[in-house]
């Protein structure tokens, strides 16, 4: 009898660390893109695994969800995790990676896997069973009209914008300063600070810049995590100034004091010469970035590596179609993972993608499916999207969707380094079952 093998289509994120979860429990994997020969609007490099916007994996801390999530998937072996550890840039308390030694440890790993067969080429249909579809938010037109004939599927498409990224050289140091929110970690931002007056201009010109026009739009279909900086500014003039401008926890060293804003930019590649405009999303007409971006000191000849821009975001409607293991509901082993089930960011699509290879695994070793606990970040994930829910959105992983503690504990911050406690003692002995 011939081995099981596998099929995993979609070697982003989330197809990646599926295809190396079945890897390791020896099922061989054909693995489908149609990268390099065709790419969406927001794919560029060849490689695997592409971080198509901001090369942060946000916080790295216990006390923080998505650094839960991260620390569950290290001790799973997570393959999007090894890589990230070997590429991270310095970032803060955050996780950032250089996109470039990332998606090439990644691209490596699976390509020199004797287990993997690589096939380059558009899936149009749906495959039968014993597969994994991974195939991101820009999903091809021709799959996502057969994932939305699948019975009870809603075709639902919202937007999320990107934010721009500048050459560190083009960033005036003598109005800019280096430093990391509160000092956690090194210098590792340049921060522009702007005073009242450079604020309240810059916000008028922000409202008023005109915005690149994207079929079928609307303000309403914008995910509130990466809402356009310009609509996050029309909601009134100090929004920004709470929001991503926002001065807490940093001095500016020239005048020994706060400012009233700042724009914080994080380095976006080992060599130290990339940096992004953090919570600068936008979906402005590219002169208009140059003009109004410009007006921000220290920017006022940045050089810009890449424009912000809107994409498009396909989600299934998951409560309706998938199980907690990621698997469509009365299905022979087909499974979805990543941005396209409705969990939002890099590494929720990562850790589905985890989720859906076990279990797959499991399924072609003739084992029964494995209940990662509601008390585990990756539990709460795929309670998430397995749970009914009438309005569902795609969903960061949040303490919020995690198992409360029963004990009282007053302090914040030491109630949630309690919860990732016992979440990470729950991945522990869940670990034996996946095995
Ligand atoms: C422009 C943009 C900016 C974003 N910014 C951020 C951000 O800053 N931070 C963040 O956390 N998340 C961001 N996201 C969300 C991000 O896409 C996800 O977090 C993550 O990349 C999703 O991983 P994935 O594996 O599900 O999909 P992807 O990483 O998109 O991978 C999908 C893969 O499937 C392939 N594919 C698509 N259709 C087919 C087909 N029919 N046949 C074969 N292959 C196919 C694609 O080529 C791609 O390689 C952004 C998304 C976009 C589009």
């Amino acid at each position: 009898m011939s081995e099981p093998r596998a099929l995993v289509i979609g070697a982003g994120l989330a197809g990646c660390e599926a295809a190396w979860q079945l890897l390791r429990r020896g099922i061989p994997v054909t693995l489908r893109d149609m990268k390099p020969g065709k790419k969406s609007p927001a794919h560029v490099s060849d490689g695997f695994a592409e971080l198509v916007c901001s090369n942060s994996l946000r916080s790295d801390r216990l006390q923080n969800a998505a650094g839960l999530l991260k620390e569950e998937m290290r001790r799973l072996d997570s393959l999007i995790m090894r890589a990230a550890d070997r590429a991270r840039v310095p970032a803060g308390g955050a996780l950032a990676v250089d996109r470039e030694l990332f998606s090439g440890y990644i691209t490596e790993e699976l390509l020199g896997h004797p287990g993997l067969r690589f096939e380059e080429g558009e899936a149009t249909e749906l495959p039968g069973a014993n597969a994994v579809i991974a195939t991101g938010p820009l999903t091809s037109d021709a799959l996502s009209g057969a994932i939305a004939a699948l019975p009870g599927m809603k075709d639902l498409h919202f937007y999320d914008a990107a934010a721009p990224i500048v050459l560190k050289d083009s960033i005036d140091m003598d109005k800019a300063f280096l430093a990391s929110r509160y000092g956690r970690g090194e210098d590792d931002y340049i921060n522009c600070p702007m005073d009242e007056e450079t604020y309240r201009a810059f916000y008028r010109a922000l409202i008023a810049a005109e915005t690149a026009p994207v079929h079928g739009f609307e303000e309403s279909k914008v995910f509130e995590g990466c809402m356009p900086v310009e609509s996050m500014a029309r909601r009134g003039e100090m929004a920004l100034a709470f929001g991503p401008l926002k001065p807490v926890g940093l001095v500016d060293p020239r005048t020994g004091k706060r400012p009233f804003a700042v724009l914080q930019l994080r380095r976006d590649d080992a060599s130290d010469s990339l940096y992004n405009l953090v919570g600068f999303q936008t979906r402005l007409k590219f002169p208009e970035q140059k003009r109004v971006f410009g007006m921000i000191p220290g920017l006022e000849h940045a050089e810009f590596a890449r424009y912000g821009v809107m994409h498009r975001n396909t989600f299934l409607n998951a409560p309706e179609l998938l199980g907690p293991d990621f698997m469509v509901k009365g299905s022979e082993g087909l499974y979805f993972a990543g941005q396209i089930t409705g969990v939002e960011g890099y590494i929720e699509s990562a850790a589905s993608g985890l989720c859906a290879g076990v279990q797959l695994a499991l399924r072609l070793r003739g084992k029964a499916p494995a209940a990662f606990p509601g008390s585990t970040a990756i539990g709460s994930l795929c309670r998430y999207v397995s749970t009914f829910n009438r309005n569902y959105q795609p969903m960061h992983v949040s303490f919020g969707l995690i198992d409360p503690i029963q004990e009282k504990v007053r302090r914040k911050e030491e109630r949630c380094l309690r919860v990732s406690e016992l979440a990470l003692a729950g991945i522990e002995a869940l670990k034996p079952q996946l095995a």
